[in-house]
């Protein structure tokens, strides 16, 4: 699909999600939708949990704290972030940053897919248990960070790279130099 057709895709779906009042709760609290934001064509999709307070404000994914972390973490591997596409599997901040519900995860879910459909990225990399959890429902993230993973939906075939949350290792030592290691390994895990 040449891009301008993918970004009208995109555009289509995002107007389908607000019409369709998937997630009432959470679309009445929110200040907007935070679809995703990047390179429509780009080989890597990067799936988070949902927008944070300053995401919410301004409608992009990815720009607080953690999004500052994942900025440098892309760099160290030789990428940017126009080079990428980044979303979330819920597309509304819920309140005062609460977990997402299985619910609100699952009415989103289709719409995540529809999104990998536009893009056809080679591989997308969960970041956290939210995301994981329905890429890879069996999967355990201390056992398999890091590790790419083949699996099907449908007709699409995808390889899937779960990672650490960045806000979950930011302030965490340990946590913080696994994610480091693992994402600098990234690029080489994608070659091929
Ligand atoms: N910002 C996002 O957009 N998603 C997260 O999961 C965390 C911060």
């Amino acid at each position: 699909m040449p891009h301008h057709e993918k970004a009208h895709a995109m555009r289509a779906l995002e107007e389908e999600i607000i019409a369709f009042n998937i997630t009432p709760e959470l679309a009445e609290q929110a200040n907007r939708l935070v679809i995703g934001d990047g390179n429509l064509n780009a080989d890597i999709v990067f799936i988070g949990e949902a927008p944070g307070k300053k995401e919410d404000l301004e409608g992009l994914p990815f720009i607080g704290a953690a999004g500052k972390f994942l900025n440098v973490m892309l760099e160290a591997a030789g990428m940017v972030r126009s080079d990428v596409y980044i979303t979330n599997i819920v597309k509304y901040r819920p309140p005062n940053n609460r977990d997402p519900k299985a619910s609100e995860k699952e009415a989103f879910w289709p719409y995540l897919l529809k999104q990998l459909e536009i893009i056809q990225p080679k591989v997308v990399i969960t970041l956290g248990r939210h995301s994981m959890g329905y890429f890879l429902p069996a999967a355990v993230i201390g056992e398999v960070h890091g590790q790419p993973q083949q699996v099907q939906f449908g007709e699409q075939k995808l390889t899937v790279i779960p990672l650490y949350h960045p806000a979950a290792a930011l302030y965490n030592g340990s946590l913080r130099q696994t994610l480091i290691d693992d994402f600098l390994a990234v690029p080489k895990l994608i070659q091929n």
